[in-house]
């Protein structure tokens, strides 16, 4: 079943069509790989999905209904939780009260406790997502103390906390350690059971490693989509990316 669906998206930025004419779906519980070289467009597609890019033209549809025009909290409201590029945790705060804050958000959405919502609640959200990453033991250090590997593991602690339908990663295995990689991708498994994964991803081994479908971009449109093995077979792919 389609989760997510864009129609003839459209970014400009000046004279550059960073995105052009984009129609891209998305199956509920897949795990998608986004790859492409520099400039390709990856991060303007994903932009306009979860809303910080307002598209020039076109639409994107989530869950069978028009989100184009919805700003990127009501969109996170629906599911569509994005994790930035460069970590977005607050260093000086603990593990426990950056998960907090992400839960926080969702709790008072979702439990009607506006003004107070019960401590143990909140205990109880925190300590899933930090089990669900592996980083129990690290809940009460202070984030920007551990290791960068696990700062972007409790960066997906914090998407986690959200509940998303839709989680999407820009570059997660970017600076990790080769230690790291592995328990990464059982993380991204574990979480496919109840979440539909898109990633962009210039680690080729990764992509082709985790990935159910993989979406090749060029230039601003899609350049060839489909399974691992598909793509690596696929002669433009060979050429325009793989590069041999
Ligand atoms: P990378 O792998 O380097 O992150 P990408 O595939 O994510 O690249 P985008 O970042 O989406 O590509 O950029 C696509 C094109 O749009 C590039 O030519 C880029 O210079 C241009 N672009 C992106 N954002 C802006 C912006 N805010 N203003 C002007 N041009 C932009």
């Amino acid at each position: 079943m389609t989760l997510l669906q864009t129609r003839n998206l459209t970014r400009q930025f000046g004279g550059i069509r960073a995105v052009n004419d984009v129609s891209f779906a998305l199956e509920r519980g897949e795990i998608r790989g986004v790859i492409g070289p520099n400039g390709a467009g990856k991060t303007t597609l994903v932009g306009m999905i979860c809303g910080r890019v307002p598209p020039s033209a076109g639409t994107v549809e989530f869950d069978g209904a028009n989100i184009t025009r919805l700003q990127p909290w009501d969109r996170v409201a629906r599911g569509i939780v994005y994790t930035f590029q460069i970590t977005s945790v607050f260093k000086r705060l603990t593990c426990r009260d950056n998960v907090a804050l992400a839960a926080q958000r969702r709790l008072t959405r979702t439990t009607g406790h506006r003004f107070a919502l019960p401590q143990a609640l909140l205990d109880a959200a925190v300590d899933e997502a930090m089990a669900a990453v592996g980083l129990t033991e690290e809940t009460e250090r202070i984030a920007g103390e551990l290791p960068y590997g696990h700062q972007r593991l409790l960066e997906i602690a914090m998407g986690l906390a959200l509940k998303p339908a839709l989680l999407i990663l820009d570059e997660p295995t970017q600076g990790l350690a080769p230690g790291d990689i592995a328990p990464f991708c059982d993380l991204i498994r574990r979480t496919a059971a109840t979440t539909t994964i898109l990633f962009i991803e210039h680690n080729l081994k990764v992509v082709l490693e985790l990935a159910d479908r993989v979406t090749v971009m060029d230039r601003g449109a899609i350049l060839a989509e489909g399974t691992p093995a598909e793509i690596e077979q696929h002669p433009a792919v060979q050429q325009a990316y793989l590069g041999d």
